[in-house]
């Protein structure tokens, strides 16, 4: 008998987070890649964020806060929830934790029996799935088609809701695919929602900040505030902001999910770091310059990618609307063969050649949808041109 639990043979590491490792250490080795793997942007935390953080350590911010979070930066994200998604919740109502990712993982823990099921369009992002396996749910795989533009149809949604389901994943713009879901196709996904009062909602609006073609970002609940006493709205500072490291997501929701967090955490981590907590209120409070200047960057990179690779006549581009990803379908290659003779059997196959000849991507297997690959663009235009380059002329060799 293994002395591991069940439970974590269930799962694997995040692949993103492995690939992304195995590209470092080549780098270290002294070989060049061009790392279109990061799942975080490529600049520094601003100034002012960072010089908020130094003042909290210099006043002595060194100790245990509240669980969930200290009341100022509580008052920040209630701001910030007013402010931009003209939503209104009270301090009873938000939790803070060590990332998106915990925050998500802290709600499954508090409200998954085993056999529940949480439904996850896909391409999803790869941690979904496994923090289900973890409290022991069931994940329920609702495929979005590239014809659908990766979003969820309707109908699907509904014909995937039984009585287990406990919750479903909303996350717009996504990653891996960028899709953003418009008023409309909200509504029409509320609809179906209002119709099955036992499903909650996990919404997750990391990449809310970045969206292109002057888009103007909505959740589900701005859009129909009746589903307000079931939706988990999940945010954090990781994207907008360029503080991956610094760990600290928020989420905020009806008051007796909150107090269930609230236990988990205080008998787990906590909280999240003070100083953290502190550099995040100036985030939430002054960071319009920052988060305009970039979605331009992103915007002009992401045009860039999809100028490079649309006259690759073996690859199929998704436009993004939003985050820094480009979902890249590569169908047309798979069965072809390398100069070694080897075959292409999948889109693992395909990134461990580009990874062969200095290209990182994260194949789209990862993301619950094969033959395709995703390719980040939180990195330079000169890595940009040079990646896209590179991978057209890898795919040309393939016969
Ligand atoms: N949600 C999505 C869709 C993500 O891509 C990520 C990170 O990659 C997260 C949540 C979690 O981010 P963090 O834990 O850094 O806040």
């Amino acid at each position: 008998m293994s002395f591991f639990s069940q439970r974590v043979s269930r799962i694997q590491p995040s692949p993103t987070i492995s690939i992304t490792a195995k590209a470092k250490k080549l780098k270290q080795e002294g070989k060049k890649i061009i790392d279109f793997s990061a799942g975080e942007p490529d600049f520094d935390t601003p100034d002012n964020i960072k010089e908020a953080a130094i003042k909290a350590i210099q006043d002595g911010q060194t100790k245990y806060t509240p669980v969930n979070g200290t009341k100022e930066l509580i008052e920040a994200i209630i701001k910030k929830f007013k402010r931009e998604n003209d939503l209104v919740f009270e301090s009873d109502e938000i939790t803070v934790g060590c990332g998106g990712k915990q925050v998500i993982y802290n709600a499954l823990v508090a409200t998954i029996e085993k056999g529940d099921e949480i439904i996850i369009p896909a391409p999803f992002w790869v941690s979904y799935p496994d923090m289900a396996l973890l409290v022991e749910g069931h994940p329920i795989v609702l495929d979005c088609t590239i014809e659908n533009n990766f979003k969820i149809n309707p109908q699907d949604l509904e014909n995937k809701i039984t009585n287990r389901t406990k919750w479903v994943i909303l996350n717009s713009p996504s990653n891996p695919t960028g899709a953003f879901y418009s008023e409309l196709e909200l509504q029409n996904l509320a609809k179906i929602l209002l119709k099955h009062p036992h499903v909650w909602v996990m919404c997750d609006d990391l990449y809310e900040h970045i969206i292109f073609d002057d888009l103007k970002f909505k959740n589900i609940l701005q859009v129909d505030n009746k589903l307000k006493s079931r939706t988990f709205v999940v945010n954090g500072v990781s994207k907008a902001y360029a503080m991956t490291g610094w760990r600290l997501g928020y989420g905020a929701g009806p008051q007796e999910l909150i107090k269930e967090i609230s236990k988990i955490q205080s008998q787990s981590t906590t909280h999240t770091s003070s100083i953290s907590q502190a550099a995040a209120i100036e985030a939430l409070n002054n960071s319009d310059e920052f988060i305009n200047k970039n979605k331009k960057i992103f915007q002009e990179r992401r045009d860039l990618i999809f100028s490079k690779l649309k006259d690759c006549s073996s690859l199929q581009v998704f436009l993004p609307q939003g985050s820094f990803y480009v979902y890249v379908c590569c169908n047309e290659l798979m069965g072809k063969k390398k100069d070694d003779g080897t075959e292409i059997k999948n889109d693992i196959d395909l990134s461990d050649y580009f990874l062969d000849e200095g290209v990182a991507v994260v194949p789209g297997e990862a993301f619950g949808c094969s033959n395709f690959f995703r390719i980040s663009f939180a990195t330079s235009n000169e890595d940009i041109i040079e990646g896209c380059d590179k991978i057209i002329s890898v795919c040309k060799k393939l016969k």
